[in-house]
């Protein structure tokens, strides 16, 4: 099995090398992540400058490392550079910070796994509830165990498996829980200071507010301490709204 390991938190990110390191035994694993933090990258691809690609030794035992300028999902588009064989499986992490709800459309771990997706290649983002002291053990256990079991399965067309595990040790971790996304939105809060030379900046922060977190979402099943999974689609048709949409727009569209 041929395996891409990416991440949105760079090359150097403990949780990359973490999972690299879990996957590694599993097959041939190929490293391709941007150079430095790319988080909430989005799925955006680069087209307007060049991508360059820079070997890099990792302490893990992979095939190939590479640093990349690009975004995540570049790094997924990278893995067929120079006519290497496309990869049977790419896995997007160890990310830290939890991806859940809405926060699946900001990352750019989730992207670089959706990227594969639409690829018709098998992928999973996964991602740790905290963004310090993260305890990736746990999680890279988890990515090995999902990587090995997808490798003799086939995932549904254009659908990625979305991971967050707790940032707990091994003994204190819940079982996997299949879940769907939540609804975590930030309060908006943009603070607006001033440079030293008197000119304003603006710096986005706020806290989530979580306003949809029963049991079978991805909130609700990791505040239980359970690791999530959740299958996304990049399908984002709202056929529910239809027919409100067609009284709306009434003498507008056919
Ligand atoms: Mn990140």
């Amino acid at each position: 099995m041929r395996i891409l390991v990416t991440n949105d938190d760079g090359i150097y990110a403990p949780g990359l090398l973490e999972l690299a390191r879990a996957l590694a035994h599993l097959g041939e694993v190929v490293v391709i992540a941007p150079e430095r933090q790319k988080s909430a990258a989005g799925h955006g691809i680069t087209l307007h400058k060049p991508l360059r690609m820079t070997e890099v030794e990792l302490d893990a035992p992979v095939a190939e490392a590479w640093a990349t300028n690009g975004t995540p999902a570049d790094c997924t588009i990278l893995a067929a550079a120079d006519n290497r064989p496309a990869p049977d499986l790419v896995v997007a992490g160890i990310n830290a910070g939890a991806n859940l709800g809405e926060e699946v459309l900001y990352s750019g771990t989730a992207s670089a796994a959706m990227e594969a997706a639409l690829k018709g290649i098998k992928a999973f983002a996964i991602s740790v509830t905290a963004y310090e002291h993260c305890v990736f053990g746990p999680a890279a256990d988890f990515a090995a165990k999902l990587a090995h079991r997808l490798a003799d399965e086939t995932l549904p067309a254009d659908t990625f498996l979305n991971v967050n595990v707790p940032n707990v040790c091994a003994e204190e971790l819940g079982p996997a829980v299949l879940t769907r996304l939540g609804r975590r939105r930030y309060a908006n809060s943009l603070d607006r200071r001033l440079d030293p030379r008197g000119h304003s900046y603006y710096w986005f922060s706020g806290e989530p507010m979580e306003r949809d977190c029963d049991e079978g979402t991805d909130i609700g099943a990791t505040q239980r301490g359970r690791v999530s999974v959740t299958p996304v689609h990049f399908d984002m048709n709202f056929r529910g709204a239809r027919s409100d949409i067609e009284l709306l727009l009434d003498g507008l569209v056919e």
